[in-house]
């Protein structure tokens, strides 16, 4: 990729909740074009819409954004020499500007009311046709606007469009032009005083020395309103690229009704964030299996954040879980032994082993609402002690191959970690297996007795039962596994014997023997 290091970007996310997944994306984006440049990755946060950003929605993002690896240059928390970073402590800025821009004729104060206006728009939607402001106010004399603003009489600033068309170039699309009487003359200062999207950003990407606008396709419409004000401005104009929007499976705009939508969300359900952004880059190009392991380097090195097309990009949960399965079992075992230890301690297992097993059964949804708790320090976070982090670890080969996502951990092994217990149906299933009193306490008497307690030797025992007992293997072998367990899905049985270590696995099928008593 051709070097220029006068290529700066942002991402300008409104903190209005968690890391939505297409923001993510453009964030992603963002941070790949400026490396692969040599360019400048900025972050502005666009909280100006007070009745909707918060400062939690800020540190959710600035994290969400430091767990991808999508670090800035400038930012929140890494000083540059066009800061501030956050559009609200941004408003002298704003304010200079539009001051600027009435100055030179570009804006003009405009007295209609909010009733006025809702007129205006009412005639227009009756004759059918859509609504533009009439630029009712933008004749009115010197004297006239004097008089009034003296009166006290609350007022917008509107910029006043030029006639004629405004064109702007966009990576993906080319030449992309709107005439401007759709634009209408648009408002860019409040009455309050505050500035509006349109104004903010244009000043903060002016001032900021953007150089390409890299961001959601549903801005294209607000595009040629802030060209007029670049050309007001006598600004360079940016070259945009105007990303697709991410749509579900059934071609809907991605939302909350298609599950997980947001990165945290899918990290609370054992998403891995590499396969999440290597998704968020695979979704819009041709990809082959080699590149599921795909670092953020080499996304750097070859995804072409400008060969996108234009269409829908399409996101599928199921493939992404499929993607998640390939990079787990592409890793050695102690990698995901510590990426184990470190997902279960976020979720809150080792505090609450039971509990988490009853939110993972619940589903995604409950699983990322215990993330949230954690996170937000209504509960504490419970690191593991010695003996369960190193269980964790001796369990990652055992379900090294069944994995597809690190949540799936917990239905498979959570028993480990808890007292033996048996919900009404295991038990039922233990009762109606022939041979289960008499194959627990054999078991029970021939691990107690073994001479080495190593999977082999466990191995030869339960395979030798069926014949000295008389009964078919499967069934010896459903009898050992709803004893030790409580339950009918679990890693191997010899391995999962041997990872109980002998006192343990003798006493649970001697419980479970108790229980058939
Ligand atoms: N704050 C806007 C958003 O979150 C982005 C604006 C822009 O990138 O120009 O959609």
């Amino acid at each position: 990729m051709p070097q220029d290091s006068h290529i700066r970007v942002r991402f300008a996310p409104s903190p209005t909740g968690y890391l939505h997944l297409g923001s993510a994306r453009t964030g992603l984006y963002n941070y790949i074009f400026a490396r692969q440049h040599g360019g400048t990755f900025i972050l502005r946060i666009e909280d100006t819409d007070l009745s909707r950003s918060t400062d939690e929605a800020i540190v959710q993002i600035v994290e969400s954004m430091k767990e991808m690896g999508l670090h800035w240059d400038e930012g929140p928390g890494v000083p540059g020499p066009h800061g501030p970073y956050r559009q609200t402590e941004r408003h002298e800025i704003y304010r200079d500007y539009a001051g600027r821009l009435l100055e030179a004729g570009h804006l003009y104060p405009c007295f209609c009311t909010a009733e006025e206006l809702e007129v205006e728009r009412a005639a227009a939607q009756a004759a059918g046709g859509g609504w533009v402001y009439s630029g009712r106010c933008r004749g009115l004399s010197a004297d006239e606007v004097r008089r009034r603003q003296a009166a006290g009489e609350p007022f917008t600033l509107r910029v006043r469009v030029p006639e004629g068309r405004t064109v702007f170039h966009d990576i993906l699309r080319g030449e992309v032009g709107f005439d401007n009487d759709t634009l209408g003359d648009f408002i860019v200062v409040r009455s309050d005083g505050s500035a509006t999207y349109n104004l903010a950003v244009v000043v903060d990407d002016v001032t900021m020395e953007i150089t390409h606008v890299i961001r959601g396709d549903d801005h294209i419409s607000n595009t040629p309103k802030q060209v007029v004000i670049y050309q007001a401005l006598g600004a360079a104009v940016p070259e945009f690229l105007h990303m697709p929007l991410l749509f579900g499976t059934d071609r809907k705009k991605l939302s909350k009704r298609h599950g997980a939508t947001k990165l945290e969300q899918l990290t609370a359900e054992g998403f891995l964030v590499e396969v999440v952004r290597n998704y968020l880059c695979f979704l819009s190009a041709e990809f082959d299996e080699t590149m599921i392991t795909w670092s953020l380097d080499d996304l750097v090195r070859h995804f072409d954040v400008t060969g996108l097309g234009t269409s829908p990009s399409i996101f599928d949960p199921e493939k992404l879980r499929w993607m998640n399965g390939r990079y787990l079992r592409a890793m050695t075992d102690e990698w995901l032994g510590s990426r184990l230890v470190e997902y279960l301690t976020r979720v809150g297992f080792y505090g609450d082993p039971a509990g988490v097993g009853e939110s993972a059964a619940r589903g995604a949804e409950a699983l990322a609402r215990a993330v949230e708790e954690a996170e937000a320090g209504r509960v504490p976070p419970v690191c593991p002690n010695e003996e369960q982090d190193a269980l964790t670890r001796t369990l990652a080969p055992l379900v090294h191959e069944k994995l597809d996502l690190l949540a799936d951990f917990v239905p498979m092994a959570g028993w480990f970690f808890r007292p033996l217990e048996f919900a009404p149906e295991a038990l039922e299933r233990l009762r109606g297996t022939a041979g289960a009193p008499e194959t627990l306490a054999a078991a029970a008497a021939g691990l107690r007795g073994l001479e080495h307690w190593d999977i082999p030797d466990i191995e030869t025992l339960v395979r030798e039962l069926p014949q000295a007992l008389t009964l078919k293997p499967k069934a010896v072998f459903a009898a050992l596994r709803l004893g030790m367990s409580g339950q009918s899905v679990t890693p191997g049985l010899f391995e999962s014997l041997w990872a109980l270590g002998r006192d343990n696995a003798v006493a649970r099928l001697e419980q479970a023997a108790g229980l058939l008593a």
